[in-house]
């Protein structure tokens, strides 16, 4: 399934590009998959926050993916549990766009599908997950070798 936009030639392989934001503008994603949702998977974390958000989450550790702050006053950065993760919000619409792991190499993000411009429809499939036993250090090696590469993150 293509969900957005149309697909592109990148380093020779052929990616689904998939833009996306929060609801006002003020940040926005381009997502370059290197496959379909379908086999990326969509993950509900079970952690408080993504509960609270309703938040439906992809990645892909073959693609990558440029954000764009417009106004950063309105970017909020939120940490909680481990705080080894920025959790990206708009502070002007609210809108959850997903989680950020700062590293030497740009950094990596996981995108709460919901924010895309056409979203996955609600049904779906959608695989719980629960990270709550995970220490610091295996957290973030998840994360690196999960979660899709930051090409350009712009504030
Ligand atoms: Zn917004």
């Amino acid at each position: 399934m293509i969900l957005a936009g149309y697909r592109l030639e990148l380093w020779g392989v052929r990616m689904n590009r998939i833009e996306g934001g929060c609801h006002c503008g003020n940040l926005y994603y381009v997502f370059e998959a290197s496959t379909g949702l379908e086999q990326l998977g969509v993950r509900a974390c079970m952690c408080r926050f993504c509960r609270a958000h309703g938040a439906r989450n992809s990645s892909d550790p073959n693609g990558a993916i440029q954000i764009d702050v417009r106004d950063p006053a309105q970017l909020v950065r939120y940490r909680f549990g481990l705080k080894t993760a920025d959790f990206l919000l708009c502070a002007h619409c609210g809108v959850y766009i997903g989680a950020y792991l700062p590293d030497e190499n740009g950094g990596r993000f996981t995108v709460n599908v919901n924010t895309f411009c056409e979203p996955p429809p609600l049904e779906f499939p959608l695989v719980p997950h629960d990270f709550g036993e995970e220490n610091k250090a295996g957290r973030i090696e998840r994360r690196k070798a999960k979660w899709t590469p930051v090409t350009s993150f712009r504030v």
